[in-house]
């Protein structure tokens, strides 16, 4: 096979040839192969190739030039690949500041609390009917310029919540509950406007959806839990009941961090219980591939909404 026909049956995107990327230690290689294309080889490991024929390695990278190569079998011959790219020398430490002996505690991170928020708890909702409570689900990010985080095959996160957020909408709505979307479409929303729906349209509960990413000296391909943040006691128990819900439901294929603190924009609400969902990584190939089935989508906002009507009635 020559070089071109090998080049027809591998695309694969990794950096253009003589790119220069900042210091890194790790990279994506994303393909697409022919039909036929039985066996992928990135830099000798054999990745899978989806049903799709698409297929995404995370591979070492090191400081200086580095050639990727791709191999494919496709029904007994062989072709080969590669791609050339440089990676920045790695940025020299900071000497670090002469010691001083400082009797100073580091001055504490004070968050603010949502200034349109009022103080005081509302009281908590059990004695009223589905019907008569309004959630607010937010779905994280949107537009051209906030993504989100990305999947291996370039999948953006901002859609993943959108459809779990919609799939979510209709379980709530079955319940009987009233539901209201920050956003229904691909748009920007401001981050604080997001939180600020919930006086617009009378919210009685707030649940921002989104979909994590691993800090970017961990191994994206191998990184998956879910969670669920809040900021105060009241988020907190709305948080503990759909983490435990979701955690019943998808136990047996995704790990569950729980009911966790975090000091989020859109759950610093001391007056409506809000939380934060992060139900799954989408920077790992099978946190994508469960994101993206219809079935799994169904199975988790399902369970997200019992954790819901959990909290509603278990109080
Ligand atoms: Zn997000």
């Amino acid at each position: 096979m020559t070089l071109a026909a090998a080049f027809l049956a591998v695309a694969i995107a990794v950096p253009k040839p003589g790119q220069r990327l900042p210091y890194v230690e790790h990279c994506y290689v994303i393909g697409a192969t022919e039909p036929g294309v039985t066996n992928v080889v990135v830099q000798g490991v054999d990745v899978p190739v989806y049903r799709t024929g698409a297929w995404a390695a995370y591979i070492d990278v090191k400081e200086g030039e580095n050639t990727i190569t791709v191999s494919c079998d496709e029904f007994g011959r062989h072709s080969e690949t590669s791609r050339t790219f440089r990676v920045a020398s790695k940025p020299v430490p900071k000497a670090e500041p002469s010691v001083s002996v400082s009797t100073n505690k580091p001055a504490e991170r004070v968050y603010t609390k949502l200034e349109y928020a009022a103080d005081e708890a509302r009281p908590h909702p059990s004695a009223k009917q589905p019907g008569e409570l309004t959630v607010v689900i937010d779905p994280g990010h949107g537009g051209a310029k906030d993504l989100g985080c990305i999947s291996p095959h370039g999948w953006c996160e901002k859609e993943a919540n959108l459809l779990l957020a919609e799939a979510l909408r209709e379980k709530l709505v079955n319940l009987g509950y009233r539901v209201v979307l920050t956003r229904r479409n691909d748009r920007a929303i401001e981050l604080y406007e997001r939180p600020k729906a919930i006086y617009a349209v009378g919210g009685d509960a707030f649940i921002s959806i989104h979909h994590n990413a691993p800090a970017a000296d961990r191994d994206a391909s191998k990184i998956r839990y879910a969670a669920v943040y809040s900021w105060n006691p009241l988020g907190e128990k709305l948080a503990k009941a759909i983490a435990a819900s979701m955690d019943a439901a998808c136990h047996e294929e995704l790990k569950s961090n729980g009911a966790m603190h975090a000091n989020f924009a859109v759950t610093r609400n001391p007056e409506i219980p809000s939380c934060l969902i992060e139900a799954d990584f989408i920077t790992s190939p099978e946190g994508e591939e469960a994101a993206w089935d219809p079935v799994r989508r169904n199975r988790l906002a399902e369970a997200i909404a019992r954790g819901f009507a959990d909290w509603h009635s278990n109080h």
